[in-house]
């Protein structure tokens, strides 16, 4: 089928191949990764090539480090103030939707001083703010790069003086270039551009870490993934083996982030025309907003969207239906989904126009 899902996502083919061809016996060692020990040989080569493979895509100098953990991008809203809010810094956030909405929670429950200094709640999150001023006294500012719910995206980001920028990126890493200069710690849970669901990526700069309490518990702590190498306990050793595959393959076979990019630029403007032409169809995010990867649009009423969905699913066209928050359609155009699905889909949106 052709995938559309939001996440657990699409991953590539030659990489679910590699996964399935190496899955009984990983490379004559007549063992799946699986149950490999995460301190041999094998499984180390694979975590550093993981790595290798992370920093060369995000062009990260040494002053980063990359590290993989469990609990998903949501832990991270919490893990994030507890590790590197300054004391007597506020904390400041932009809210521009559900993922920066539950981050900003997470940090009111641990009794941070949070500051929203933008928001786009006036309109439905249809929108990136552009009107806003960071202040040199914050802790750090965060921001979620995508908003994959909303279909809405930050084509740059803020200027934020010299304060830390620390972006969830769990639904457009790895699909754009970028500069990582001004970040001071990015976070993504993988199962969308980046591998299977059960390993987070994060990776801080190297300084940050000087921010980290010494009494927080030591699994809440940047500081013991850091210095163990993400091997303090057992990571997700399968989940880190995909995620090395996958940038094997966006290095090898698709040949960096520049060509990925515009390939899911095409991707977008394919999809976003055909919605701006037939009337049927109206795109839900400003259209200066408009994220590459998560496509939102509604239909004249529920009804007919739910036949959307349904007919779409019978040839093949599945995980259109928007988040059931908002509702209305919604098409994920990860990395690994290829132009020709988004051909398909644009090929049905006209046909169901002209039929209903
Ligand atoms: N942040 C963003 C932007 C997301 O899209 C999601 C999930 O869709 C999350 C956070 C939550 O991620 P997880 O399920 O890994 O906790």
């Amino acid at each position: 089928v052709y995938n559309f899902n939001p996440g657990p996502a699409a991953l590539p083919l030659p990489v679910l191949e590699r996964v399935r061809d190496e899955l009984l016996d990983y490379k004559g060692t007549g063992m799946s990764v699986m149950e490999m020990s995460h301190r041999s040989q094998e499984f180390s080569r694979i975590l550093e090539e993981a790595i290798a493979r992370i920093k060369r895509l995000l062009k990260l100098d040494d002053r980063f480090q990359v590290l993989f953990l469990q609990g998903g991008a949501s832990l991270q809203f919490c893990m994030v103030p507890m590790n590197l809010a300054l004391t007597g810094k506020p904390i400041d956030y932009i809210d521009t939707g559900t993922w920066s909405s539950k981050a900003i929670q997470e940090a009111k429950i641990l009794g941070k001083d949070v500051r929203v200094i933008a928001s786009s709640e006036d309109k439905e999150y249809s929108y990136i703010p552009g009107n806003f001023s960071v202040d040199e006294d914050a802790s750090y500012l965060h921001i979620t790069s995508n908003n994959t719910i909303r279909g809405t995206q930050w084509k740059s980001f803020p200027n934020t003086g010299g304060i830390p920028l620390v972006a969830d990126m769990s639904s457009d890493i790895f699909s754009r270039v970028f500069d990582p200069s001004p970040f001071g710690l990015i976070y993504a849970g993988a199962q969308k551009n980046a591998g299977p669901a059960g390993v987070t990526i994060v990776i801080i700069r190297k300084d940050m870490l000087e921010r980290v309490p010494p009494e927080l518990p030591t699994m809440l702590k940047y500081t013991t993934y850091a210095e163990k190498n993400s091997l303090y306990n057992t990571p997700p050793c399968f989940a880190i083996y995909v995620v090395g595959l996958v940038m094997e393959w966006l290095e090898e076979e698709i040949g960096g982030l520049e060509k990925m990019e515009a390939i899911n630029r095409s991707k977008a403007e394919m999809l976003y025309s055909c919605i701006d032409e037939i009337e049927m169809y109206r795109g839900t995010a400003h259209p200066d907003s408009r994220s590459m990867m998560n496509v939102t649009f509604r239909l004249p009423t529920p009804e007919l969207e739910k036949k959307f969905v349904e007919e779409a699913a019978q040839r093949g066209l599945v995980g259109l239906k928007g988040h059931r928050s908002v509702g209305g359609c919604r098409a994920s155009l990860y990395n690994a989904v290829p132009v020709e699905a988004v051909e398909k889909l644009v090929e049905f949106m006209r046909e169901f126009a002209r039929n209903n």
